[in-house]
């Protein structure tokens, strides 16, 4: 756990959320501040900054993610629809929490290329 993480305080049960999926190595809860009618954000347990610190040795957390954000969408429903999977890497791509997060978007046509 990283001091003043937001996330990590999330994961530790400090900070409350709408907890949808939780198991040894990811949590999901809903973002706060929804852009979509689903905006599910999914992490790892283990704190890393950034997708920059996704180092070689790193895959199996990845994967976990990975494999969660897409059960997490089979229950909503989006695999009948489609949705997004989104990671902010740094400030030009918008990221503001630094601690490595997926966001799950779906429910409405998200259009592309994105702003
Ligand atoms: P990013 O800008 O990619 O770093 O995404 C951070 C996301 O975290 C934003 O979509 C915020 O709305 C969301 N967020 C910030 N604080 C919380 C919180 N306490 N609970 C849930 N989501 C949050
Ligand atoms: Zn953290």
């Amino acid at each position: 756990m990283a001091a003043d993480c937001l996330f990590c305080k999330i994961v530790a049960g400090e900070i409350p959320a709408e907890i949808v999926y939780s198991d040894d190595h990811v949590i999901a809860f809903e973002d706060i501040n929804p852009q979509a009618p689903t905006h599910t954000l999914i992490i790892p347990r283990e704190h890393l900054s950034t997708l920059d610190e996704l180092d070689e040795g790193k895959e199996a957390i990845a994967g976990k993610v990975l494999v969660a954000a897409r059960n997490i969408a089979r229950q909503k429903g989006l695999d009948k629809t489609g949705y997004r999977l989104v990671a902010n890497c740094l400030e030009s791509a918008g990221q503001t929490v630094f601690h490595i997060h997926f966001h799950l978007l779906g429910g409405r046509n998200l259009g592309w290329p994105p702003g």
